[in-house]
């Protein structure tokens, strides 16, 4: 069936004006001042007063659930799509994490292929934390190459007690194979890079620019916002053409100027706003400390708080065009994601609506509402 969302404010992000969309099969069919269709039944979403935006891209998420540092009762449980739907995302992107021995690439897998039954579009990261890879074939390369939903490599662990302390020879290693492996899927063969709090930050991954022939877009570090010292050496990668990525879900005691809004605006002002994605790593464990700043509880990372950082940064002053860019037009590009994250004809029709508060309104993901007027619509069961 047709819908047309009537007079909304586009934003592709770049700011359009209020005009009419139609979505036709799953895309957009058009983008006009005003479009009347006859003689076909036509679903009208009426948009006045409200922003139409591109759905929401999450590129970090422990889809199956993550955890278990604490002990496995502090295993932190799978998504669920109302999680998703609530958080605006139509584009989700599942990896494992520190614990790749109780958590296995073949249920990250059947739940991606579970989310896009339900609706969503789902891709996955072959690998954990540590090396060499867990992987499905034995080998990067074929993963990519032979298994659909796989787009990259990750979270692999640097700079971090818990990470499998590797060279860089092996990280260089891991890189080449996920550079090929995408040139010869068509993908992009990302290595998304779990950055901790080691004093080494992003150096090894300078080390690879610097050294190999493979380029930066490559490389995809994680956690950059984590503190000061990183926010910083992150500027300096962006600079040689590379895309951060901030976390938006943290209990952290660190100062606000580490939240991914802020972190954002820092970046805006120096000119580097299309090298920052936001991602939430949503059913991530997170600490919980009291205001002594004493650790208190392993709590777990929500993917609603993707948006809520970019809502935050506009709330700030940041203009809306440039704040949704870090969740729609960045991780599509270094994503490889062709079709996603701008509103364009033929592109898919992934899109939030939002209200006059900022607030997500309607949420419609490959052409279909999955969430209107905060009813969340999860396979035929409705909750407030
Ligand atoms: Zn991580």
């Amino acid at each position: 069936m047709l819908k047309i969302i009537k007079s909304a404010e586009i934003y592709t992000p770049e700011y359009l004006g209020i005009k009419d969309v139609l979505v036709v099969d799953g895309k957009i069919g058009k983008i006009d001042e005003k479009i009347e269709i006859t003689g076909v039944e036509v679903e009208v979403i009426d948009g006045k007063g409200k922003k139409l935006v591109p759905g929401f891209i999450d590129s970090h998420v422990h889809l199956t659930g993550g955890g278990g540092e604490g002990g496995f009762a502090t295993r932190t449980p799978e998504i669920t799509l109302s999680d998703i739907i609530q958080g605006g995302i139509t584009t989700i992107v599942g990896t494992l994490g520190t614990d790749g021995i109780t958590r296995s690439p073949e249920n990250l897998y059947a739940k991606a292929k579970a989310l896009e039954e339900e609706g969503i579009n789902t891709y996955i990261y072959t690998g954990s934390y540590r090396i060499p890879p867990i992987t499905f074939t034995g080998s990067i390369m074929k993963d990519l190459i032979l298994i659909d939903k796989v787009i990259g490599v990750g979270e692999i662990a640097i700079s971090d007690h818990r990470s499998s302390q590797p060279t860089i020879e092996e990280l260089k290693r891991i890189v080449a194979d996920a550079r090929v492996g995408g040139m010869l899927s068509g993908k992009s063969g990302v290595v998304n890079f779990h950055v901790g709090n080691g004093k080494n930050g992003i150096e090894p991954l300078f080390e690879i620019v610097q050294n190999t022939e493979i380029p930066i877009n490559h490389l995809y570090p994680t956690h950059i916002n984590r503190n000061k010292d990183l926010l910083e050496q992150g500027i300096e990668f962006a600079k040689l053409g590379g895309v951060v990525d901030f976390t938006t879900s943290s209990t952290s005691k660190d100062p606000d100027e580490l939240k991914a809004y802020n972190a954002l605006i820092r970046y805006y002002e120096a000119g580097l706003i299309d090298k920052v994605t936001f991602t939430s790593d949503g059913q991530g464990s997170l600490p919980i400390f009291d205001e002594k700043g004493n650790f208190v509880k392993l709590g777990i990372g929500k993917v609603t708080s993707l948006y809520y950082e970019v809502k935050l940064a506009v709330l700030k002053g940041l203009p809306l065009e440039e704040a949704l860019k870090p969740i729609t037009v960045n991780p599509a590009k270094i994503l490889g994601l062709k079709n996603k994250g701008k509103l364009k004809e033929g592109a898919n029709a992934d899109l939030v609506i939002l209200d006059e508060s900022l607030n997500i309104d309607t949420v419609i993901s490959k052409g279909k509402v999955l969430m209107s007027d905060k009813i969340i619509v999860t396979k035929g069961i409705f909750e407030n």
